[in-house]
């Protein structure tokens, strides 16, 4: 048999087709970042969070790779720019990144800076958003949009910033916010910049087909913007409406219906021109997907279109309806949000144990005195001695049934623990017997792969999916997990990963393989005493903030980390994550108050010699130091 190697495990990981030519596996068998696609400079994972453990940041810890993040930037950019060479596009293209997707300071800071160059916007949906984003467009003066409903607040606040300098525009999404818009211009003698947002009756697919369609939460019908356009201009405002836009929902698995969204967004938007109405925008929402399997398929963790088709189908398209209509071509925005972060974060984290097979010495002692055995036991260890590749379909059979029936015949009292011990001993040697066969079939027959799961042990790694990857649970999403290190070594353990949550929900058993989905993370067998590393990647997008307290374990340590030619890499700045007490703190606790408590209980225990002064003191002294630290286990 051939070597593995460091091929062998980009393959059953499918690292080349989701890593977007920014992940990969160097010579040493661990995983690298790459500052920007196919750079030959690259950042070893491994290294690096050997490197954090030595500064005692403890895992999980989150990464985030700015420069992947600017990368993302460009690349989009990139792909419309050269759309537009392409098809001669008479105007512009622009980004306005939508913050719900990951509003950290220091992410939307990283894009106002390096997004200046590409013009790069900012959309917003609550008051909160429009807040941080004015602080993000001060100096800078970046153009934002403000999505979502609206109040008297947010739309006064926003008049008024576009009085002071600020460049906002107000998507209306309601005809009743339309009213609120209008009564405030008139009352404060500031113009707004409007944008109408359009009710497609076009939808997206999967998950969030809802934001599209005629039953979608936001926008306006065609005959609601037949009424705004009534009422603007009653009011004279008809020429504060720059923008048209449209969202048919996150993560559009299939190009086809983007090219319906478009087509009839763009036929909305001709058919305003033709009114009277002076658009200079068409805004066409997100939706770009990012291939989280790398399957290149309709599949909802995938996407059957490169960023570059996405860009010229929207060039092309806008262009076609536009110049048939013999009206003059839009800027395009798109508020490509996923696709701009999804990349930059990753989690690492350390396997905590693993549920090993029991194999001590008394064990092995039942198959060399079989008389002694109950005659359920006693059938398995002669299925077990005489298993050959033609019985196994058979003798597999038999072994479950004769499993169950050790639980039955216990349960009635007919066999004891030690019985029902030997029993379930003996199927797992069966089982993995079986396999040793299983494996050298090629291919293996479909029945016979369920089996393999039967093999799948459980990985406990030290994190909170809840926390970190909430939309595991949520909807199914696949992350790509990979060990971190030894991929120049065979996996031979099949696993799934449970986290140390106490809920059973917390277990990803399903996976990113070299065929799309499977129900089993081929991983190494950790007996070497070393930490054993998985990472989660693509988590940038969505994550970070839908991520939830279950079981009060808080926010993960982050790292900055920025490519640095010299060093390889430079922390920029990290981020400690809760503290015992602050995940407390969330759920009104006092961290004072409940040591203030435990003590006055304890000083009555010790007036009455109950406890002495050490054991108390002592006791204290460990529930401070449990306050004071991470949420997540230690040694
Ligand atoms: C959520 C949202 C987006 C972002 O969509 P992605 O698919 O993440 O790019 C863009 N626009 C609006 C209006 C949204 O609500």
């Amino acid at each position: 048999m051939a070597k593995w190697s460091i091929n062998d495990s980009a393959k059953i990981y499918n690292i080349d087709n989701w890593g977007a030519e920014l992940f990969s596996i160097n010579k040493k068998g661990n995983v690298c970042v790459h500052p920007s696609p196919n750079s030959k400079y690259s950042i070893d994972l491994k290294v690096l969070v050997d490197d954090l453990i030595k500064r005692k940041i403890k895992p999980p810890i989150l990464l985030r790779f700015m420069n992947v993040l600017e990368g993302r930037i460009a690349s989009i950019a990139r792909a419309f720019r050269n759309a537009i060479q392409d098809n001669n596009y008479p105007a512009k293209y622009q980004t306005f990144y939508p913050i719900k997707v990951n509003q950290q300071r220091q992410v939307v800071e990283a894009i106002a800076n390096f997004g200046k160059k590409y013009n790069i916007g900012l959309e917003v949906g609550s008051k909160p958003e429009l807040v941080a984003a004015i602080s993000m467009s001060s100096g800078s003066k970046l153009p934002i949009l403000c999505n979502g409903y609206k109040d008297t607040e947010f739309i006064e606040t926003v008049l008024y910033a576009t009085r002071v300098g600020y460049d906002i525009t107000i998507v209306v999404e309601k005809l009743f916010e339309l009213e609120k818009i209008i009564e405030l211009a008139k009352k404060t003698g500031i113009n707004p910049k409007l944008g109408i947002r359009v009710k497609l009756s076009s939808r997206g697919i999967g998950k969030w087909s809802t934001s599209g369609g005629d039953d979608a939460k936001f926008g306006l019908r065609i005959s609601e913007i037949i009424a705004a356009i009534d009422m603007l201009q009653k009011n004279d405002l008809l020429d504060c409406v720059k923008l048209l836009h449209f969202h048919v929902g996150s993560q559009i698995t299939k190009i086809d219906k983007i090219k319906n969204a478009l087509i009839e967004g763009t036929r909305i938007y001709v058919e305003m021109k033709r009114l009277g109405v002076n658009l200079d925008f068409l805004d066409i929402g997100g939706g770009l997907g990012v291939d989280y399997d790398g399957s290149k398929s309709s599949y909802f963790s995938s996407v059957n279109y490169s960023m570059d088709e996405y860009a010229n189908d929207v060039i092309y398209q806008v262009k076609n309806i536009c110049d048939e209509a013999g009206v003059p071509c839009p800027n395009i925005i798109s508020e490509s949000g996923r696709a701009t972060v999804a990349h930059y974060s990753l989690l690492v984290t350390n396997v905590l144990n693993h549920n090993t097979q029991v194999s001590s010495t008394d064990f092995e002692a039942i198959l060399s005195e079989p008389e002694k055995l109950s005659p359920t036991v006693k059938k398995l260890v002669d299925i077990y001695k005489s298993i050959d590749r033609h019985s196994l379909r058979e003798d597999y059979h038999d072994t479950i049934q004769l499993i169950q029936e050790s639980v039955s015949l216990f349960n009635l009292g007919y066999l004891n623990m030690n019985e029902r011990a030997n029993a379930e001993w003996i199927c797992s040697k069966i089982i993995r017997k079986i396999n040793s066969i299983v494996e050298k079939l090629k291919p293996i027959p479909d029945e016979l792969q369920n089996f393999q799961l039967s093999l799948r042990q459980t990985y406990f790694a030290n994190f909170s999916l809840f926390q970190s990857v909430p939309d595991s649970w949520a909807i199914d999403q696949l992350f790509p997990i990979v060990p971190i290190q030894r991929l120049d070594e065979k996996p031979d353990v099949l696993a799934s990963i449970a986290d140390i949550t106490c809920d059973s929900d917390g277990e990803i058993t399903s996976f990113v393989g070299e065929n799309g989905r499977t129900k089993a993370l081929p991983l190494h067998k950790i007996d070497t005493g070393e930490e054993y590393f998985i990472g989660f990647f693509l988590i940038g997008a969505y994550q970070e903030i839908l991520g939830d307290m279950h079981n009060l374990f808080g926010d993960t340590n982050a790292v900055h980390i920025s490519f640095n030619k010299k060093t390889n890499y430079r922390i920029d700045s990290v981020i400690t994550g809760d503290a015992t007490w602050e995940s407390l703190k969330y759920v009104q606790y006092d961290s004072h108050e409940i040591l203030k408590r435990v003590r006055n209980n304890l000083e009555q225990d010790v007036a009455l010699q109950k406890v002495s002064i050490e054991e108390s003191s002592h006791f204290l002294e460990l529930l401070d130091k449990t306050l004071q630290s991470y949420t997540y286990l230690g040694e």
